[in-house]
């Protein structure tokens, strides 16, 4: 495959203008901004793209003010059409390649975080849609043609991982897998995963194929109980069914993580569940507060709360090779990017199961 110079024409995608885009009024147009070509960047010929909560809170602007026009969509798998004479990792044109939340970070000698591993945490992060790039340049998502990303932040997908089961992965995926990896989810572990959507169900394909003695899915409804199961899971808590749900399930579980993004969740009943010494990670992003809590809740069996925001790039290589190795089927719903409108309804309305990949088909 020869190597492919692309115009600022070509980078087009689904554009949100306003608030209102998040309704499905986004509308397809060029971007106003890409970044210019680096010689550590690789251009992305997008086939795929997952679509994430935060797509749907960044378009209605629900985390803060957004520079509009915004193109969303931080699950992005393609192939390479041009990869710089400095890009990393022997990507060579040709390649099958994936981006998750994050595009860029300083990756400076002196920076505490790109050192130790922590790049998603360095103060010169810029994620993979609606930031400013320091150099210049707007990025956009992955609802579009073409991505550019600096190679650090792009990734190699293992043959036996089809594209649109990859892409969710690489947000929706590693921001389970992180917590339930740095948290010492494994054997010995019992682990429970609060909320089953995109997020909670690759939580519960992760920590069992990372070997926990137990996984327990928590959700409201009872009508996921048979999904659950079926995708690993050794029990399932409806909370809505049994109103004495925490005190029946008290001190069971040795880790949770909480995917759950309304702030209206029952934070002290899920405290509860955990054994003295637990963790409680929280990963959902409401919109809005925490609920309130005691301090009792934590202090009487001394546990800890944390928070986990998506992985560093060397834990994506390590979920993605976890995946390859167990053969983790993600469930995911197709849709065509012709109709990322729909998806983002969909989606909203909460009708994927549990995940949606858009297909771009003139790239396939
Ligand atoms: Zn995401
Ligand atoms: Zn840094």
């Amino acid at each position: 495959m020869a190597a492919k110079e692309l115009k600022k024409s070509d980078f087009q995608g689904w554009l949100g203008h306003d608030k209102e885009s998040a309704q499905g009024n986004m509308v397809w147009g060029e971007f106003p901004h890409p970044k210019e070509f680096e010689e550590t960047d690789v251009d992305i010929e997008i086939t795929h793209c997952g679509i994430c909560g935060s797509d749907i809170h960044t378009l209605r602007s629900g985390w803060g003010a957004v520079p509009y026009p915004v193109c969303v969509g931080h699950e992005i798998v393609g192939r390479a059409v041009k990869v710089g004479s400095k890009a990393e990792k022997g990507i060579k044109v040709g390649d099958r390649v994936g981006v998750g939340a994050q595009n860029s970070s300083c990756l400076r000698a002196d920076c505490e975080e790109c050192t130790s591993g922590l790049e998603q945490h360095c103060t010169r992060s810029v994620n993979t849609y609606a930031a400013p790039y320091p150099q210049g340049g707007m990025s956009y998502g992955g609802y579009a043609d073409y991505h550019r990303c600096p190679s650090h932040f792009v990734y190699k997908i293992p043959d036996s991982i089809p594209s649109e089961e990859a892409a969710p992965m690489l947000c929706g995926g590693v921001t389970v897998y992180s917590p339930l990896k740095q948290n010492g989810c494994g054997p010995g572990k019992k682990v429970g995963i609060v909320g089953v959507g995109g997020l909670g169900h690759f939580g519960l394909l992760f920590a069992k194929a990372l070997g926990a003695d137990k996984v327990v899915g928590i959700s409201r409804k009872s009508d996921k109980r048979a999904d659950v199961l079926q995708m690993g899971a050794d029990e399932y808590i409806a909370t809505d069914d049994d109103e004495n749900w925490a005190k029946k399930h008290s001190r069971s579980l040795d880790l949770i993580i909480c995917t759950v993004s309304s702030p209206k969740m029952p934070l002290n009943k899920y405290l509860q569940l955990l054994r003295v010494k637990g963790t409680f990670v929280q990963v959902g992003a409401p919109e809005d507060k925490l609920p309130e809590m005691s301090a009792f809740a934590f202090i009487g069996k001394g546990i800890s709360m944390t928070g986990s925001m998506i992985g560093s790039p060397a834990e994506v290589e390590e979920m993605l090779q976890l995946a390859a190795d167990k053969k983790i089927k993600p469930w995911i719903n197709k849709y065509s990017m012709k109709d990322a409108n729909k998806a983002i309804v969909d989606i909203e309305a909460g009708k994927a199961r549990y995940r949606i990949s858009l297909v771009n088909e003139k790239h396939l």
